[in-house]
C-alpha cells in the first residue's frame, strides 16, 4: 500500500490559519476571473487594429484597468498566503522546540545536536517557503488553468481537445520526474544535516583538534562528508536540469500542433480572426501556470523529506512522563528515601542494584568511590532524569513519580562539574529560568557564592554579556556563578557533583568556602574525588558497583580495618 503523504501531518497547522486561507482564496478567485477578460480584450484589439483608433484606445484603457485590478487582487492573495506560510513555520518551530525540551538527557546524548538544529531551522524554513509557494503560486496557477481552459472550450472545443490530449502526457512525466528528484533530495538533505553536525562537533572540540595538531585529519574528514554532499546535490541539480528542457519540448510541440489545427479551423470558417487571437492569447496564458505547477510539484516532492524530518522529532516519545493526576510537590523539608532501587541505563545492565538510603532533612551525604561506580546516577535519579526500574524514591514520603516535574526539580539545586553558561548577562545566568528577577537578590546570591567581587570588577558588572559557553571566565569563576545560581533558587536539596574537582587550589578554596555557606540547613549530596572536601559530611557512603559498601562519618570509616575509604584516604594523603 502506498504511504499516505506526510503533508497530511500539516493539516492541523493549516486549519489554524483558516481565516487567512479563506481571504487568500477570495483574492485568488478575483485574480483568476480577470484572465478571460484580458483574453477577450486582446481579441477585440485585433478587430479594431488599423480601422478604429478611438475604439482601440478605449479597449486598451479597459485592458490597463483590468490589469491594475488584477494586480491588486494578486497583492491581496500574496500577502494573505505569505501570512499563512510564516505563521505555520512559527507554530511548527514552537511545537517542535517545546517537545524537544521535554525529552530526557538520554535522547540528546545519542542525537547529533547539529542535526536537531538543522531540522529546527533549515527544514522548517523550507516547509514554510514551500507552503508559501503552494498557496500563492500553485493554487492560483491551477485556478488559472481551469479558468483559461474553460475559456478555450468556449472559444473552440475542437482545438481544445488537442490541448487536452497533451496535458495527461505532461502530468505523467511530471510525476515521474518529481519522484526521482525527491529521492535525490532526501539523500542530499540527510547529508546536509550530517555536515552541520560535523561542524558543531568539530568547533566545540577546536582546542582538542589544535592540541593534537589534528587539523589536517579533521579537514579531510570534513571534506569527505562535503564531497558526499556535493555529489548528492549535483545529482539533484542534474535531475532538475533534465526536467525543464524535456517539459519545454513537450509544451512547444503541443503548441505547434494546436497552431496547425487552428489554421485549419480558420480556413474552414469555424474560427474568426479575433477568435483566433483570443484563443492564442489564452494558450499563452497556459504556459506560465503549467511551468509553475511543474516546478511547484517537484518542490513539493523535495519538501516532503523536510516534513518527514520535522515530524520525526515530534514522534519521539518523552521517556519521563508526568502522571495525569500529578500533584505539585509542596515545600519540602528534604527527607529523601531510596527504597530498594534498581536501575540501568540499558535494560539488563543494572547500574544500581537494590540500593537503599535514608537521608534526614539537613543531612550532608558524601558519595565517594571509583569512577563509574554509580554516584552521579544516584543523584540524577533524584531529579528524575531517568525512571527507575524497581523500588521507589521519595521526598518527604511522596514518591517523586507522583508529582509534577517542575515542582520536583525546582526544589533541587545542582552545581555540576561542568558549568553551563548561556549567552545572556551574568545576572540572567544567575537568575536562570526567571524572566523577572530582583537584581538585589542576584547580588545577594553572588555574595554568598563568593562571586560578587569578581563580577563587580567586570566592565559592566552584572550586565556583562557572557559569551557562548562562558569561555571568557575562568573555571573557578564559572563555578562560583553556578553556585550563585543554586543559591538564587534557594532549594532545600543540593547536589554538588564533583563541583571542585576541576579547579586549582586557590579557586578551590573560594569555591569551597562558598559551598560550605550554601550547604547550611539543606539536605546535601556531595560527590567528590578529593576526600578533603567530604570530611565534614554527616555520613560518607562508599559506592561500588552501584551498592553502598561502607557508610559512616570520616572518623568512623578511617577506623575500619581494611576499609575501602581508609585505603583511598591513605592513597590521597600519603
Ligand atoms: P560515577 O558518578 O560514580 O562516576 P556514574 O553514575 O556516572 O558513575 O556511572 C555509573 C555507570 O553508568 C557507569 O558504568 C557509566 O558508564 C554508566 N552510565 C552513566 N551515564 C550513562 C548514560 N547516560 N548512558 C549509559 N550509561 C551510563
Amino acid at each position: 500500500m502506498k504511504k499516505r503523504s506526510s503533508y497530511w501531518l500539516l493539516s492541523p497547522y493549516l486549519r489554524l490559519q483558516r481565516r487567512h486561507i479563506s481571504w487568500g482564496f477570495f483574492w485568488v478567485l478575483i485574480y483568476s476571473a480577470f484572465w478571460p477578460v484580458l483574453a477577450t480584450l486582446a481579441g477585440q484589439v485585433s478587430r479594431y487594429l488599423g480601422t478604429d483608433l478611438m475604439m482601440l484606445i478605449q479597449i486598451s484603457l479597459w485592458g490597463a484597468l483590468a490589469y491594475i485590478l488584477q494586480g491588486i487582487a494578486q497583492y491581496g492573495q500574496n500577502t494573505s498566503m505569505a501570512k499563512v506560510a510564516v505563521s505555520i513555520g512559527f507554530d511548527l518551530r514552537q511545537r517542535v522546540y517545546a517537545h524537544l525540551l521535554r525529552l530526557g538527557p538520554a535522547y540528546f546524548a545519542e542525537t547529533p545536536i547539529g542535526d536537531l538544529s538543522y531540522r529546527l531551522t533549515g527544514d522548517i524554513d523550507r516547509v514554510s517557503i514551500t507552503i508559501n509557494n503552494m498557496l500563492h503560486q500553485f493554487l492560483p496557477s491551477v485556478l488559472q488553468l481551469i479558468v483559461v481552459l474553460g475559456n478555450l472550450v468556449y472559444l473552440n472545443w475542437r482545438l481544445t481537445i488537442a490541448v487536452f490530449l497533451i496535458a495527461p502526457l505532461i502530468a505523467v512525466l511530471v510525476g515521474w520526474f518529481g519522484e526521482q528528484v525527491q529521492n535525490q533530495s532526501r539523500r542530499s538533505q540527510n547529508q546536509i544535516a550530517d555536515l552541520s553536525s560535523a561542524v558543531t562537533e568539530d568547533f566545540s572540540g577546536i582546542r582538542l583538534i589544535q592540541a593534537f595538531a589534528a587539523e589536517e585529519f579533521t579537514l579531510s574528514r570534513f571534506m569527505n562528508k562535503a564531497e558526499a554532499n556535493r555529489q548528492a546535490k549535483y545529482q539533484t541539480e542534474r535531475w532538475l536540469a533534465i526536467q525543464h528542457p524535456v517539459l519545454s519540448v513537450i509544451q512547444v510541440s503541443g503548441i505547434l500542433l494546436v497552431l496547425v489545427l487552428a489554421g485549419w479551423q480558420v480556413t474552414t470558417g469555424n474560427l474568426s480572426m479575433p477568435g483566433l487571437i483570443s484563443y492564442f492569447t489564452s494558450i499563452a496564458m497556459l504556459i506560465d501556470p503549467i511551468s509553475r505547477v511543474t516546478s511547484n510539484y517537484s518542490e513539493l516532492k523535495q519538501c516532503e523529506a523536510s516534513v518527514d524530518r520535522i515530524f520525526e522529532l515530534l514522534a519521539v516519545p518523552p521517556t519521563i512522563l508526568e502522571k495525569p493526576n500529578a500533584q505539585t510537590l509542596p515545600a519540602i523539608t528534604g527527607h529523601i528515601q531510596y527504597q530498594d532501587v534498581s536501575f540501568g541505563y540499558v535494560p539488563d545492565q543494572p547500574v544500581l542494584k537494590h540500593f537503599n538510603l535514608d537521608v534526614k532533612p539537613g543531612e550532608m551525604i558524601a558519595l565517594v568511590g571509583t569512577s563509574g561506580a554509580g554516584k552521579s546516577t544516584i543523584a540524577s535519579l533524584l531529579m528524575r532524569f531517568y525512571d527507575i526500574q524497581a523500588g521507589s524514591i521519595s521526598i518527604d514520603n511522596i514518591d517523586i513519580r507522583d508529582v509534577t516535574l517542575p515542582s520536583l526539580r525546582r526544589q533541587i539545586g545542582t552545581v555540576p562539574q561542568d558549568t553551563v553558561l548561556f549567552s545572556a548577562t551574568v545576572a540572567e545566568n544567575i537568575a536562570f529560568g526567571q524572566p523577572d528577577f530582583d537584581i538585589a537578590a542576584v547580588e545577594a546570591a553572588a555574595k554568598i557564592a563568593n562571586a560578587h567581587q569578581f563580577i563587580s570588577q567586570l566592565s559592566q558588572g552584572y550586565h556583562t554579556w557572557v559569551g557562548e559557553r562562558g569561555t571568557n571566565f575562568s573555571g573557578g569563576q564559572r563555578q562560583r556563578i553556578a553556585i550563585a545560581r543554586a543559591v538564587f533558587l534557594n532549594p532545600r536539596i543540593l547536589v554538588l557533583d564533583e563541583a571542585t574537582s576541576a579547579l586549582d587550589s586557590e579557586s578551590e578554596a573560594l569555591v569551597q568556602e562558598a559551598l560550605e555557606r550554601i550547604m547550611l540547613d539543606r539536605t546535601v549530596f556531595i560527590i567528590a574525588h578529593r576526600l578533603a572536601t567530604v570530611r565534614k559530611a554527616n555520613r560518607i557512603l562508599v559506592v561500588e558497583n552501584g551498592q553502598v559498601i561502607e557508610s559512616g562519618s570520616h572518623s568512623e570509616l578511617l577506623k575500619l580495618t581494611n576499609g575501602r575509604y581508609a585505603s583511598f584516604h591513605a592513597q590521597q594523603f600519603r
